[in-house]
């Protein structure tokens, strides 16, 4: 069935309110974009979530949407705390799946003579591929409790990182209110092993260099100049988040028929924000996440370790530090003015950003006056780019943008696309190396299967939903 669309402008298509829809939806997007979604399922996707109870606000779609579970990635809904629900396919199956950004004192130049070591460093002491597992960092279970209760935090106090990592993450690393008696056994027992693990296929380890500045003022804010090495960390809650949302699906889908609530479609099954169930899943969902953010800070470890090891340099000299880390697939709590009116709404983000503008109070200090740090990843052949929230994302996405490129080739396709190539040795020629945990890893990612991120970012910033910094080009990418 193909979703009726009415084009606002350049970069903003309307699905007006019909049938079950309780508000229109709005999608950013090019012209080129939207030709290609239309073959998708994914616009479905944004009007069936517009069906749902307590929705405020359009249906939202940024410009790397794609299908996804019930919610298609890429989409942003907020809920009315009265009326609304929270639905774990609005948050996806990575709870606080996210990205992280780390500055150096180094150049490219630098590094490039001990690349390959670094690379092959950086491999062995930070575990990825399915189900990867640490073995010397296996935390008993009480322990395990207060990973989930503390986030960030517990990994710092354990000795991974410094207290003002904790000022550059998104909440500060640690989400509230987390019950980690909400966490079934078995989710507890897959993350055991976890912490400090990439996972598989998309999650990644990026050294990069800073390959232009777009905004001089913001990049000299955020640390960042041409030439200078990054490190970009790509990971979420594994085994134990995906978990997490398989059980809760489960109850979402009864408790969606206790409490009336129609479905389009059963992966949107979901509860009231004020029930028993709906309560339940956040302090559930807020372990997951903050098992994450303790994940990507003791990535963030290695990382200093690593490039500590290979430069033989101390962290006075590297000065590798965090500018930020953001969430992309998580609900939050946030106040949000509608209709000249601050309103409680959980917001879910699902392969989306948070990007709240200057000023903000939940920006950090160092950044307030230039907006919240949005750290948006393209491919492992191209580049990635930073960009800063603006006042535009506040009054019309609830302060949130794209994610990444999105995928446009399925993995399957993907594939096909890379048979017969060598892949590693073509990047190599380019510049980058690439290490993987398996060789189908790297075919299904190739820069064919996604978009091109300079696209979508430029759709973010004529939408005046962001504020492009700089772009990021891989040197060696880890890939799980
Ligand atoms: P997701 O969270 O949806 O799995 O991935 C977020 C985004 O990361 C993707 O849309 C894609 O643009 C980007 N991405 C995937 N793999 C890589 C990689 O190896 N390097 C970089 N820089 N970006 C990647
Ligand atoms: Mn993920
Ligand atoms: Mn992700």
């Amino acid at each position: 069935m193909t979703v009726k669309l009415q084009q606002i402008d350049d970069c903003r298509w309307r699905i007006p309110r019909e049938g079950a829809m309780r508000t229109e939806g709005l999608v950013f997007a090019d012209a080129r974009m939207i030709a290609t979604l239309q073959e998708e399922q994914a616009l479905e996707q944004v009007r069936n979530v517009a069906t749902l109870p307590g929705i405020v606000g359009p249906s939202l779609a940024m410009p790397d949407i794609h299908w996804g579970y019930g919610f298609p990635i890429g989409g942003v809904a907020a809920f009315d705390a009265e009326e609304g629900v929270v639905s774990p396919g609005g948050v996806g199956y990575d709870i606080n799946c996210g990205v992280r950004l780390l500055r150096s004192a180094l150049t490219a130049n630098d590094i490039k003579p001990v690349l390959a070591k670094l690379a092959d460093t950086l491999f062995r002491n930070v575990p990825a591929g399915v189900g990867s597992e640490r073995r010397d960092l296996k935390v008993s279970l009480a322990e395990q409790r207060r990973v989930l209760e503390r986030g960030a935090a517990w990994a710092v106090a354990r000795g991974y990182g410094e207290t003002e990592d904790l000022r550059h993450i998104e909440a500060g690393g640690m989400l509230p209110d987390a019950d980690s008696e909400l966490i079934s056994e078995r989710a507890m027992e897959r993350g055991r092993a976890q912490l400090g693990t990439l996972g598989s296929g998309n999650h990644f380890l990026e050294v990069q260099e800073v390959e232009e500045i777009f905004d001089a003022a913001v990049a000299d804010v955020l640390g960042l100049c041409t030439g200078q090495v990054t490190v970009s960390i790509h990971t979420g809650s594994r085994g134990l988040g995906y978990q997490v949302c398989d059980d809760f699906l489960k109850r979402m889908l009864q408790a969606s028929r206790k409490y009336g609530i129609e479905l389009p479609d059963r992966q949107l099954c979901c509860a009231p924000l004020t029930s028993p169930e709906g309560r339940e899943y956040l302090a559930a969902m807020a372990g997951a996440a903050n098992f994450a953010f303790a994940n990507r800070q003791i990535i963030t470890a290695w990382v200093r370790e690593s490039f500590e090891q290979v430069l033989g340099l101390g962290p006075a000299q590297l000065r590798l530090s965090l500018i930020y880390d953001v969430c992309h697939n998580i609900a939050k709590w946030e106040t949000h003015t509608v209709d000249g009116r601050a309103r409680r709404l959980c917001v879910h983000r699902k392969g989306a950003t948070r990007a709240f503008p200057p000023g903000h109070p939940e920006t950090p200090e160092a950044y307030r006056a230039v907006g919240q740090p949005v750290l948006i990843p393209g491919d492992m052949g191209r580049y990635s780019y930073v960009l800063v929230g603006s006042a535009g994302a506040m009054a019309e996405t609830f302060g949130s943008t794209c994610h990444g490129a999105g995928r446009v080739l399925s993995r399957h396709a993907a594939k096909k696309v890379a048979h017969g190539r060598r892949i590693e040795a073509e990047l190599a020629e380019r510049g980058i190396l690439i290490r993987a945990a398996g060789r189908a890893a790297v075919a299904e990612e190739i820069s064919e299967a996604y978009k091109d991120v300079a696209e979508v970012v430029d759709v973010v910033r004529r939408a005046g939903l962001g504020k492009i910094v700089a772009r990021l080009r891989p040197l060696a990418v880890i890939k799980g």
